[in-house]
């Protein structure tokens, strides 16, 4: 998810995401042109706020913040005044965050899943970042919680980014468990191009452990079972190794698990 900041909102009653577009060259102001092009905020600082007449809309922002912005990036602002940046002309870094839902309670989770209805939300807002993306843009990742609970909302991004950035790689980061139900993988796989990369978590050659570090059981089966059935269309794969005490301590035996039951699929 990215950074969520805060600014002061002028008449902005409702949520408005939008692209940045440059207003004034000399003066350096931005406004954001919205979706549905019925209103234009604009971005301004505690010394150019008088630049507004009293309906308009507008953003105030610390110095700092505002010398962030760049033109063409996706703006988020809700009407309390937190604000993010959805997507950023300037890096390469940029995510499709798709649920705050999880089907793991991994122990070392950055950011612990919530039972909440978020999907349509995220949909929306996803949605959104891909009508206004350039065809050039060269990479985008897509995370959660864990994206392929989101199913339907979910595969209808997906067949939006292979219509509309045909060129562009994308990075899904999931814990792969979905992947080894066999009717959820024949829906996904018929998405799936080489453009994709899947970064799944194997934190163990031995299933207890795997289990214990993301706090359920069958997950270790369930990712394997998902390993395989993406590897049996030759999807692209990066396994990842979360380092810690209890992978640390077996780092050899799952080295040697990965080259004598994985190698010869990747
Ligand atoms: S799979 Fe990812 S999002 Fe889910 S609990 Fe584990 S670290 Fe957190």
């Amino acid at each position: 998810m990215a950074t969520i900041r805060k600014g002061k909102t002028i008449n902005i009653s409702q949520e408005i995401i939008g692209k940045i577009t440059i207003l004034d060259n000399i003066q350096n102001t931005f406004s954001v042109i919205c979706n549905n092009l019925t209103q234009t905020v604009f971005l301004l600082t505690e010394s150019t706020r008088t630049s507004i007449n009293d309906n308009g809309k507008a953003l105030i922002l610390n110095n700092v913040e505002y010398s962030k912005l760049n033109e063409n990036d996706l703006i988020r602002i809700s009407p309390s005044g937190k604000y993010e940046i959805l997507y950023s002309i300037k890096s390469n870094d940029n995510l499709l965050f798709i649920t705050e839902k999880c089907n793991s309670r991994c122990i070392f989770c950055p950011q612990p899943p919530k039972n909440v209805d978020d999907f349509e939300y995220y949909f929306n807002v996803n949605n959104s970042i891909l009508d206004n993306l350039d065809k050039t843009v060269e990479y985008i990742g897509i995370t959660g919680g864990e994206p392929l609970l989101a199913k339907e909302y979910l595969f209808k991004l997906l067949d939006k980014i292979n219509n509309k950035l045909p060129h562009t790689e994308v990075q899904l980061l999931t814990n792969g468990k979905l992947l080894g139900n066999k009717e959820y993988f024949s829906e996904i796989s018929n998405y799936i191009t080489d453009k994709y990369i899947f970064g799944i978590p194997l934190y163990s050659d031995f299933e207890n452990d795997h289990d214990n570090l993301v706090g359920c059981r069958n997950s270790y089966i369930n990712t394997l079972k998902g390993l395989y059935n993406l590897a049996s269309i030759g999807a692209r794969i990066e396994l990842r190794i979360v380092l810690n005490k209890v992978t640390i301590s077996r780092l050899k035996q799952i080295s040697e698990f990965i080259f004598k039951n994985l190698s010869n699929y990747f």
